[in-house]
Parts: structure tokens; sequence; C-alpha cells
């Protein structure tokens, strides 16, 4: 038998509950979505991330449209993760008070295929049986594709190599050990790890090896409290329209100089990867003091030498490596694997697809462009408006990772400009005043105001300053970064 809905949107974590959340804003309360993911629950890579994971901005800038929160917080709280998914649950019920939502979970969605009017999307259950669904619409919301780390493969057997996912920190087996941890990795996930840690047992050896280093937004300066939020920090679309104002194609490394001295924060001198993520002077106080070493390299295996071990890096250096250690993985895991190509909207614009290949708005990950493009799907509007897009895999492939950021900073604005002369105003303004992850929302009416009419009073003119940076940066690497619709991508 085959299902029928109006719309079907696979993936049920940030993204696919923010198209799910325009998807109520159009259809009406006798409509038929049907939600799929394989996952158990809603929530996405939250449902199975390491325990100790926090959100790194403000809680309530991480939602579904602009669903409220209903923890009893203060503004600023960092949620951790079951925070996270009970919100997402409550994003859900909320939604389900507008429109019809038929839950698959546990289900795979393998595949789909326009035939007239319709998308047939062919799906597996649980217990293997095949499911057919006829809709109007289907929305992938694959996101990042984020998936569980295993613990590294090291050849000694005296290092005892763990993955966050699948090992607390905080729980007895560490807590009754005192040999010295190694972290591997100094993004996100390492430093979660390192600050869960020197929290939990101040004075324990914990080394990082930190790669090139990471370079993290500020939370202080982005995210200010109380009254400085009237005269300080940056609203940050503001932050990221100046990268765009200020990068050609060309000077990602002035850009990002600028950004660092301006906006950024690192544990270490050197900063070769920018995520996104977010970091604040107290948590980086806590995490230097706390920790033993910071190791710039790579680490390549642990091994054994001469009744003792040692670590192996990169560089062909090695340090002494106490039997017993812990080793534990915080490598990340966005960009890791490779996909097939596949643009963000099909040729007749009925199924729309996010995922790093074809990425039109960058900020924040997979939430922007799912809840941006789901509202030019529902106008009919996807197909028409030549968004440029971005293959950010390809992307990471062969360019440096600043010129990404930069880049990004130039699509994102390139973009929205696009969007705001393709919808009439008054559709425009109300689909921003329901965007929940727009981060400026954190500051008081006038300066958001003014970021916003900073922008619409001069997209149309910096539009082709974005363009040909846009252009520059495809040529100088290879890379598919223009517009998808009619392009032949
Ligand atoms: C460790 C870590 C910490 C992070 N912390 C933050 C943070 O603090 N703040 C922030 O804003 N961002 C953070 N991020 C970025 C994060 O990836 C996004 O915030 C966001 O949660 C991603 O949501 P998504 O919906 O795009 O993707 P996902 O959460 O990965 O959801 C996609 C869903 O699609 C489903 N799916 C995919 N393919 C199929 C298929 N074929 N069939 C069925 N289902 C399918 C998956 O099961 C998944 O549930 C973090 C990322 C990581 C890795």
């Amino acid at each position: 038998m085959t299902e029928k809905c109006d719309t079907c949107i696979v993936g049920a974590g940030i993204s696919g509950l923010n198209a799910l959340f325009v998807a109520s804003r159009y259809l009406s309360r006798d409509q038929r979505v049907i939600l799929i993911d394989r996952r158990s629950r809603a929530g996405g890579m939250w449902v199975d991330t390491y325990d100790y994971v926090r959100l790194h901005q403000p809680h309530p800038f991480f939602t579904a449209g602009n669903i409220e929160w209903t923890l009893d917080k203060e503004r600023e709280y960092l949620a951790n993760r079951e925070e996270v998914l009970d919100h997402l649950r409550h994003c859900l019920e909320e939604i389900k008070q507008r429109v019809r939502v038929t839950e698959l979970f546990g289900c795979e969605f393998e595949n789909a295929e326009e035939i007239g009017e319709k998308v047939q999307i062919t799906c597996r259950s649980g217990d293997g049986r095949t499911v057919e669904i006829e809709a109007d619409r289907l929305i992938k919301a694959y996101g990042q594709r984020v998936d569980t780390n295993a613990p590294l493969n090291l050849s000694s057997a005296h290092a005892r190599s763990v993955s966050p996912h699948f090992f607390d920190v905080r729980e007895s087996e560490m807590q009754n050990s005192d040999a010295p941890v190694w972290i591997v990795g100094g993004g996100k996930t390492g430093i979660d790890t390192a600050h869960a840690l020197i929290n939990e047992q101040p004075g324990r050896e914990v080394n990082l090896i930190a790669g090139p280093g990471t370079l993290f937004m500020s939370r202080d300066r982005l995210f200010p409290s109380g009254v400085r939020r009237w005269y300080k920090g940056e609203p940050l679309s503001s932050v990221f329209r100046e990268m765009a104002h200020r990068f050609d194609g060309t000077n990602e490394t002035d850009v990002m100089d600028w950004f660092r001295n301006n906006h950024g924060i690192s544990l270490t001198p050197e900063t070769g990867n920018f995520l996104g993520a977010i970091l604040s002077e107290s948590e980086k106080e806590t995490i230097a003091t706390g920790l033993n070493e910071v190791v710039m390299d790579y680490l390549t295996d642990v091994v054994d030498s001469d009744g003792g071990a040692e670590v192996v890096l990169r560089s062909g250096d090695t340090l002494p490596f106490e039997l017993g250690s812990w080793v534990i993985n915080c490598t990340g895991y966005i960009g890791r694997s490779e996909h097939p190509y596949e643009p963000y909207v099909s040729a007749n614009g009925r199924v729309l697809s996010i995922q790093n290949r074809s990425v039109p708005i960058p900020f924040p990950l997979g939430g922007g462009s799912a809840y941006y493009l789901s509202h030019l799907l529902f106008l009919g509007k996807l197909a028409q408006v030549p968004l440029y897009a971005m293959d950010t895999e390809e992307m990471r492939r062969k360019a440096p990772q600043y010129v990404i950021v930069a880049v990004m900073s130039s699509l994102h604005f390139y973009n929205l400009s696009l969007i705001a002369e393709a919808l009439p105003g008054k559709r425009f303004t109300k689909m921003i005043s329901q965007y929940g992850l727009d981060f400026n929302r954190w500051y008081p009416l006038p300066r958001r105001l003014r970021a916003s009419a900073g922008f619409m009073l001069n997209h149309k003119r910096d539009r082709k300053h974005y363009k040909r940076a846009l252009d520059t940066v495809a040529e100088r690497f290879g890379v598919r970064c223009g517009p998808v619709v009619n392009a032949g991508y």
C-alpha cells in the first residue's frame, strides 16, 4: 500500500524540524506530513552524540522556527544533550498542533523519483518492510550526516583507546584511574572533553594533541551579557557581512586575520581549523590552566618501544607515553565521509535536498538552508531563484580551511540578497521574524534593526562584489560554487 502525504521530510534533526516548522506555516491542519528518520526519535545527531556535550550557543538560539524553550534557565545557559533532545521533541509536539504529522522513526529513506506532479519515495522500515510514499514535495534534510566515532586503532596494547561516544570521561572507570590522558583533536569535542575532565578531576594530567589548532568564535564578544548587550559585542550577521565585504576571492588570510583579532579566541598559538564553534574566555582559562601539554601536531600511533611506549606524531617526532594512559578520539565528524553529488533542488523544484554537496545558506550548518529553502519550496520559487551553491565536500578536499569560511560569508549574503529580492517585502520580513536560529536576537531591538537595515539598504549593491568573490574561488580551486538552477549541475 502506498502512503500519501502533502510533504515528506527525511531527517528529524534541527534541519528537518525547521523544514517541518515551515511546512506547518503553509499547510492546513488536515494536510499531512510524513517525517522519516533512521534514528529512533527526533533530535538528529543529538540522539547519540557524547553525553557531556553542551550547546555552544545560548539555548534559545537552537530551535525550530521561533518555538520557545520551556527550560527555566537564564538566557545564556548552555543546554546539555538531554535538554536539547527534550526541546526538539517539544518542537515536534508544537508543530503537530498545526499540521498532521506521521512519524516513521527507525525507517531508512532509500530513493525517490519524480513522476508527473508527484514524488514517489521508497523507504525501508526497521523490520525490513518496504514503505512506499507518494508526496507533492520531498525535503531530504540529511544535514551534516554526523555519525559516531570509534576509538582510534592504536598499535600499543598499553594504550586505553576510547571514544566519547562510547565512554563518558566523568564516569568511574576514568575517575578511579590516575593515568595521564591524551585528547586527540582540538575542536569542539576535544574542548568539551578537556573541560569535563579538568572540572571533574582537577590536577589530573591531561594532554591535548591539537593538530593545526582551532579558531573559535568568542562567546564573550558574540553574546555580551546583561546591559552590555546595548553597547558591546557585534551581532553575528554584522561580523559575517564584514567578512564578506572584505573577501575578494583571494585574500582569505587577511580576512581570517581580521576575524581572529576582532572576534576569535583560541587555546593554541596557531589556528589552522575553523568550524564555527564558540568558546568563552572563562572556558579557555579553565582548560588552558588545567592542561599539562598542548602538542601542535597530529597523532599517528602509539607504539611499544623498549619495554615502554611512545606517541608517534605525523612530523616524525615522538613523545613518552606512560603505560596505561588514555587516548580519547576527538578527531571530529563533519566533512569526514564522501557522498555522491546532489543539487539542493531537483529539476522541477519538488525535491529539496539539504546536505554538504550543494549548500546555498551555510550559516548555521544545515538549519539555515532548511529554513530559508523550505520557504522557497512552499512558495513555488525554489527552482526559480538562481541561488549559488557550494560543494563544501569538494571544497574541503581542494582548498585550505580558511577559504571555506571566507567564501561561506560571501555565499550566505549573496543568496540572502537574491531571496530578499524574490519575495515580497512583507513575506521576507515575516520569514526573518520567525527565524529562531538567528543569533542577532541576542541583542536589543535597536541594534538588531541597525544590522538588518545595513543589509536591506545595501544588499543589491554588495551582491556584485560577493558574486565576483564566489566566481573567483570557483575558478581558483576548480570547485562547484555557482548557480544550480538551469546550470546543468
Ligand atoms: C559534536 C558536535 C557538537 C555540535 N554542537 C553544536 C552546537 O552546540 N550548536 C550548533 O548549532 N551546532 C552544533 N553542531 C553542529 C550540528 O551538526 C548541528 O547543530 C545540527 O544538530 C545538525 O542537524 P542536522 O539536522 O543538519 O543534521 P543531523 O542532526 O545529523 O540530522 C539529520 C538526520 O537525518 C537522518 N537521516 C539521514 N539520512 C537518512 C536516511 N537515508 N534515512 C533516514 N534518515 C536519515 C539522520 O538519522 C539524522 O537524524 C555540533 C556538531 C557536532 C558533531
